[in-house]
């Protein structure tokens, strides 16, 4: 008897805009965010972060480590993971 065919398909990047537009579209500050430098997991809202007019510095309550950094370069931004492992949806 033949094993059933595993359905998962490997596509380009193009397949997942959709994901993408529904994972970004939602209060990004209610999503949890899981540090991996001490296994914290929090609501974005929670952290800490330093502002200023060309960044965002968005540090682990917990550990102190940068979750993540949000660059603004005129009309531009550039988002630069750091120590955050995960992000789920509320
Ligand atoms: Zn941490």
């Amino acid at each position: 008897m033949m094993r059933a065919e595993n359905a998962r398909s490997v596509v380009d990047g193009n397949a997942i805009a959709g994901l993408l537009a529904e994972l970004f579209a939602q209060d990004m500050t209610a999503m949890d965010g899981e540090c991996g430098g001490c296994g914290a997991r929090a609501p974005l809202a929670n952290s800490v972060v330093e502002l200023d007019e060309v960044a965002a510095i968005v540090r682990c309550r917990s550990c102190t480590h940068t979750l993540f950094t949000v660059l603004r370069d005129g009309e531009r931004l550039r988002l630069r993971i750091g120590s955050l492992v995960a992000l789920e949806g509320p």
